[in-house]
């Protein structure tokens, strides 16, 4: 059996190396997270969900919010049909991207939510 001395300083030198271990796990997490969080928001954007949310959601859930944003579906943009050349537009656009058709001041009346 060691006298106190000896194991204090034993001890001493346990906590000393799990205050490193604490350090450095700290470290990693923090790295994690952002990087996490960065990959979050990317795909968010990506799939047109919002990126802030994802950022947050990827830094304190980790590899959890990446995989649910994969897994979730693409959000859906409101979209109108082009009476000039049939195609999809969004529903708040003036213009036609496709073919420049400017849609009706009637259709441009700000929805009331
Ligand atoms: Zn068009």
């Amino acid at each position: 059996m060691d006298d106190l001395p000896s194991q204090l300083e034993s001890f001493q030198t346990q906590m000393a190396s799990l205050q490193a271990h604490l350090a450095t796990v700290l470290w990693v997490s923090t790295v994690l997270s952002f990087v996490f969080a960065l990959a979050s928001a990317y795909v968010a954007v990506r799939r047109g969900h919002n990126p802030l949310r994802w950022a947050m959601l990827g830094a304190m859930l980790g590899p959890i919010a990446l995989v649910v944003v994969v897994l979730i579906p693409t959000a859906k943009v409101a979209t109108k049909v082009c009476p000039d050349c049939a195609e999809s537009v969004k529903v708040d656009a003036a213009k036609c991207r496709f073919c420049g058709y400017r849609f009706d001041q009637a259709e441009l009346v700000p929805r009331i939510d």
